[in-house]
């Protein structure tokens, strides 16, 4: 199915540490695609935001996508945005700069626990490593970001799961979890956030989106409605990826629109 207004709201460019390409790059190549609208939604981890310069990047990162958005006017829309990790370990930091900056929007992400490294940095092979109890403590911490609910949409929820299932081929209970991650979803739908359907596991090891296709239906079953979908690509090529897959999925979950978000606000765009 060909999808006319593909939206993707979670790009990184080169003012992430991981990302490669810069925004005036980008959005060409968006604009090349016929993406209809791209946030860029540069890292910032909010439990090492000082430590690592994070105060920097942030407003180099919001300056260049002010300038894209001025030069792409008409052509293609372009949200100035933010990812922001662990955002809740040091809420002052976090809600001083939400206040300060003027986002389109802004994403909420755990990529860590606190004081551990990231789940992609994690050896699931050592046998000192539980990595139930980890999940577990991952999706409580999911509830308390979702109940702080200063973001847009929630990031990639699963996304140890990537690691876990997608590289280690653990075997994993998500009935475990269940009752959590409909407290999750739950926050969500009451708090009027959204949750991201994040497509970079469709060109991972693991296959399927973050969160997958139950945690999805779920999510529409107890009323959610605010879905937004990203790429998270860190590489040009990677721009739109697996959008209109996400579409499909987001279509078979009862989703009959996406959300794209300008000045904080959601727009509500039909995905057919
Ligand atoms: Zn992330
Ligand atoms: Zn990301």
């Amino acid at each position: 199915m060909a999808f006319k207004h593909l939206v993707d709201l979670h790009t990184h460019t080169d003012n992430s540490f991981d990302g490669n390409h810069s925004v005036m790059f980008l959005c060409e190549v968006a604009y090349e695609h016929g993406l209809r609208a791209v946030a860029f939604t540069d890292h910032l981890e909010m439990d090492a935001f000082y430590r690592d310069q994070f105060d920097r990047t942030a407003l180099q990162a919001y300056f260049e996508v002010a300038k894209a958005k001025a030069v792409f006017e008409g052509k293609l829309t372009v949200c100035n945005g933010a990812e922001l990790g662990q955002a809740i370990y040091d809420r002052p930091v976090s809600e001083t700069l939400l206040q300060k900056m003027d986002y389109d929007f802004v994403l909420g992400s755990i990529h860590n626990l606190p004081q551990m490294k990231d789940f992609s940095y994690i050896d699931y092979n050592d046998p000192a490593v539980d990595y139930d109890a980890l999940l577990q403590q991952y999706f409580e911490t999911e509830l308390a970001l979702a109940q702080w609910a200063q973001f847009d949409s929630l990031a990639h929820l699963t996304y140890p799961l990537r690691y876990i299932v997608g590289n280690y081929h653990k075997p994993v209970d998500m009935t475990r979890y269940a009752e959590l991650i409909d407290a999750i979803l739950e926050t969500l739908i009451r708090k009027d956030k959204a949750l991201e359907l994040n497509t970079a596991g469709l060109r991972q090891p693991i296959g399927v989106t973050s969160p997958d296709e139950s945690i999805l239906r779920r999510y529409r079953e107890l009323g959610g409605m605010l879905l937004t979908v990203g790429s998270d690509a860190h590489y040009a090529e990677h721009l739109g990826a697996g959008l209109e897959e996400g579409y499909e999925l987001a279509l078979r979950c009862g989703f009959e629109c996406i959300a794209l978000y300008q000045n904080r606000t959601p727009t509500l765009i039909p995905i057919i």
